[in-house]
């Protein structure tokens, strides 16, 4: 590298870092923080005071029927995180031991850890720089060649396995093109379970992400829109279902006034009393939140918008994105700065952090069957997730 090399790559990096801080008026701050400016002590307080603060009592109730009024979602099952949501989504579609189960490779890594908890094996597929989601059309194309249908599965040629679901992942809270993917799993006899772990807030032509699939998921961690502590929900219109994962959550009992009689081997993965208070609470909150976030994005964009090989990343056509986290997106051309420009961000106090590491590279989930990535590979080399808490502007 030469001299005037190495100025250039110092001058972006530390343009990006000033614009940044400059956007939110602070040398520092961190990738993503909850806000509690609403009922969230009141109703904690009067959660406590109830004594019910574990798996049943109002707050529960309440939260989940609050959900189903924003999402639009016929029915909700608040769970205790987004890993378990999509576990319980997963084998409510049918999903069984050794089926596979298409997901991004450019995901978190709870999406496939999920499949795994079913005993299934997740199958890999590329993203698209549009959305940051599943592509649909490199997918139609993938299932073409390397699957074939016998007796209405869609069965793996490699592996000779059935493969039963996609998840789209609404990646940063931007929705993928769920009307293209929908068209893909008729057509190849799959189920589609959304990841909206990212998305409460974000809508597609509309409609709220996480209801378009046979179920859809949510979470409520700490670094998500809102937060009940840890927690998660399953979405559906399907009101068996909705029952079944209501049954499964809550160990498998069967209703009776006195009786411990369990049915089958169920889960303890209702959300407690208490985190529900919270979430309550935090909901109330959303659209203020959403307003927040929004107004982040448009100030962020204005900043880096003279900045050359650089760009903001902006919600897909059709769609409202909750912007959830930021992303910023290097071209091709400074794509090598990536990390000079996470160590001036992280040395200066602004918490960035790259693309997560692509999951078929990890170690658990190596030998799982995955189709070319080119579009990940690129999309990994070139995001930075910015600080993105509501409380910023
Ligand atoms: C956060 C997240 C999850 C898991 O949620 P937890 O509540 O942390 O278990 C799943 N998928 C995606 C894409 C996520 O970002």
């Amino acid at each position: 590298m030469t001299n005037d090399e190495k100025m250039c790559k110092m001058s972006l990096a530390h343009e990006i870092t000033s614009a940044i801080q400059d956007t939110i008026g602070r040398k520092s701050a961190v990738l993503h923080e909850p806000k509690f400016s609403g009922n969230e002590s009141k109703y904690v307080q009067e959660c406590l005071d109830s004594t019910f603060v574990s798996s049943v009592g109002k707050f529960v109730d309440n939260f989940e029927k609050d959900l189903a009024d924003y999402t639009g979602a016929k029915h909700v099952v608040a769970v205790t995180n987004g890993t378990v949501a999509l576990h319980m989504a997963l084998l409510m579609a049918g999903v069984e031991s050794e089926d596979e189960v298409l997901v991004p490779a450019l995901t978190f890594v709870a999406t496939a850890n999920s499949v795994k908890h079913c005993g299934a094996v997740p199958h890999f597929v590329d993203s698209e720089e549009s959305t940051l989601g599943i592509n649909p059309d490199s997918l139609r194309e993938y299932l073409r060649t390397a699957t074939e249908q016998r007796s209405s599965y869609c069965v793996n040629r490699c592996t000779g396995k059935r493969i039963r679901a996609i998840v789209p992942v609404h990646i940063f809270g931007h929705p993928c093109r769920l009307e293209e993917l929908l068209l893909v799993a008729k057509d190849f006899n799959l189920v589609i379970i959304e990841d909206a772990a990212e998305s409460l807030g974000s809508f597609y032509q509309g409609q709220h992400t996480g209801t378009f699939g046979l179920l859809g998921t949510l979470s409520f961690n700490g670094n998500k829109t809102i937060t009940t502590g840890g927690g998660g929900a399953i979405l559906t219109d399907n009101s068996e279902l909705a029952k079944r994962a209501k049954h499964l959550t809550t160990t498998a009992k069967i209703v009776h006034r006195w009786e411990y009689i369990h049915d089958e081997v169920g889960y303890n993965y209702r959300m407690p009393n208490i985190n529900a208070a919270l979430g309550c609470a935090q909901l109330e909150q959303l659209p203020e939140f959403l307003a927040s976030k929004r107004r982040l994005f448009e100030r962020y964009q204005e900043a880096l918008r003279d900045i050359a090989g650089i760009s903001l990343f902006t919600e897909p056509e059709g769609s409202q994105s909750n912007y959830w986290l930021q992303a910023l997106l290097l071209d091709d051309s400074v794509a090598n700065q990536r990390d000079s420009i996470l160590e001036a961000t992280n040395s200066a106090g602004l918490m960035t952090r790259p693309l997560w590491t692509l999951l078929h590279k990890l170690t658990p989930f190596q030998g799982c069957p995955h189709a070319p990535l080119p579009v990940a590979e690129s999309l990994e080399k070139r995001i930075i997730n910015l600080p993105s808490s509501a409380g910023l502007v």
